[in-house]
């Protein structure tokens, strides 16, 4: 799956934020209006039909219920438009202006008292926070003061200081939550990103560690051979066939490193497995001899060909025989089986040696799993990238003290 970009995400939670909001506005705006201009009249309540009092109020508030509906298209085409953060300074000026010269026109030529507001301002100032947006905060606790302060001197009711104090102290109050989650969020991404760093430091540490060791062995020992060589001083062709093959080990694990580093595309070609298989076993023959182990190959047909690529079908069978022989320290017999049938083609290699918990099969394509000292964890997990990557899949049956076999198949080509 594709991570969001950070931009992403603070769109995606401005738009849950947007519909939030203006679900809850439409709801408590139609409720307060149809209460404060039908309900209450006809309960007479206050005794009085605001609206209904002269034409140019009721005009004044029929355009303002179509320009508050109106923001809901709009609202629509902004986020399409991928411009949502718009939204709440459009709803908040749209009703600020609408409900300023409602009130001017309220309480112009009268004495009236001031009676202060609807609990959309209430709404407005208490649901600030939910955009975690500091200047949006303050632009809309200060836009409602003044305009309490204004009406305040507009009507002469020193009445309005009531609910300028009380706004006062509401928008304290949320802003200091805002504020204290705003530090949350920012303290919580920090050590996001100080953990994700770690990770990656420490990924590279063990890479460093499991290469140091993989390359130090064959190093060691072609430093060893080219100074046997120097003190024999005439040419032995027994050590450069010991080095050649030291040096196709290092070939190998830079390559396990390179399917690591990016997956490349593969260049497929028909590979007869046969000979596959003998160069594999031919190189891992020194090791085996010194193991007191034998390499035992069965195979039904003198050539078998799948589609893949030589160098890492190689890695593959090296990877997993290796393993073999490494899992029987007291040496015995391998036997490394080819077989195709119409459907897959199969190699398999049976060890048997200590065998692998039932539980840590699973964890075999990991990278990194290993339970030897100088173990990379990383052959098979390669291994079974590449095997994939040739459209094929590697099976494990393993018993404890018993063996282990390694089944490698591949789809057998159509034309052969
Ligand atoms: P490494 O060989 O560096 O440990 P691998 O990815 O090649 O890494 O193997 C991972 C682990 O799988 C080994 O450490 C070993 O515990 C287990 N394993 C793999 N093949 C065998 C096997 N034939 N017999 C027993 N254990 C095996
Ligand atoms: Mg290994």
């Amino acid at each position: 799956m594709r991570s969001l970009s950070r931009e992403e995400i603070d769109i995606n939670e401005e738009k849950k934020a947007n519909k939030l909001f203006i679900i809850l506005f439409y709801f408590i705006y139609i409720f307060f209006e149809v209460y404060r201009n039908f309900i209450r009249p006809l309960l007479d309540i206050a005794g009085e039909e605001i609206i209904f009092r002269s034409q140019t109020m009721m005009a004044t508030t029929i355009v303002f219920y179509i320009v508050i509906t109106s923001l809901l298209p709009i609202s629509v085409w902004l986020t399409r438009n991928k411009r949502p953060f718009s939204i709440k300074y459009l709803y908040f000026s749209v009703f600020f202006l609408g409900i300023l010269v409602t009130e001017i026109l309220r309480y112009y030529g009268n004495s009236d008292t001031y009676a202060s507001g609807s609990p959309v301002e209430l709404f407005f100032v208490l649901f600030a926070p939910i955009y975690v947006n500091r200047v949006y905060y303050l632009v809309v606790a200060i836009g409602f003061v003044c305009k309490y302060s204004f009406m305040g001197f507009f009507t002469l009711s020193p009445e309005v200081t009531f609910p300028i104090v009380l706004l006062v102290l509401f928008s304290t109050v949320t802003f200091i939550i805002l504020n204290r989650f705003k530090t949350y969020l920012r303290t919580v991404e920090k050590s996001y990103e100080r953990a994700g760093h770690n990770e990656k430091l420490a990924f590279i540490g063990q890479i460093a560690t499991s290469v140091t060791h993989e390359i130090k062995n064959p190093l060691t020992s072609l430093k060893g051979f080219v100074q046997l060589q120097e003190l024999e001083q005439h040419y032995n062709p027994k050590y450069s066939q010991i080095m050649l093959q030291e040096l196709e080990r290092l070939n190998i694990i830079v390559n396990d490193l390179m399917v690591l580093g990016k997956p490349q595309a593969l260049k497929l070609k028909s590979v007869e497995l046969i000979n596959c298989l003998s160069y594999v076993i031919n190189l891992v023959q020194q090791q085996a001899d010194n193991n007191h182990i034998t390499i035992c190959f069965d195979y039904d047909e003198k050539q078998i060909y799948i589609s893949g690529e030589d160098v890492r079908l190689k890695q593959v069978f090296l990877n997993v025989l290796k393993n073999a022989m490494e899992a029987m320290p007291d040496g015995g017999e391998i036997k490394v089986k080819v077989r195709q049938e119409e459907k897959w083609t199969t190699v398999q290699i049976v060890d048997r040696g200590i065998g692998i918990p039932e539980e840590e099969i699973p964890n075999l394509e990991k990278a990194f799993y290993s339970t030897k000292e100088n173990g990379t964890g990383l052959g098979l997990m390669v291994s079974y990238q590449i095997v994939e990557e040739h459209r094929g899949r590697i099976d494990v049956e393993s018993e404890i003290d018993i063996g282990t076999t390694f089944s490698v198949h591949f789809p057998t080509p159509k034309i052969m």
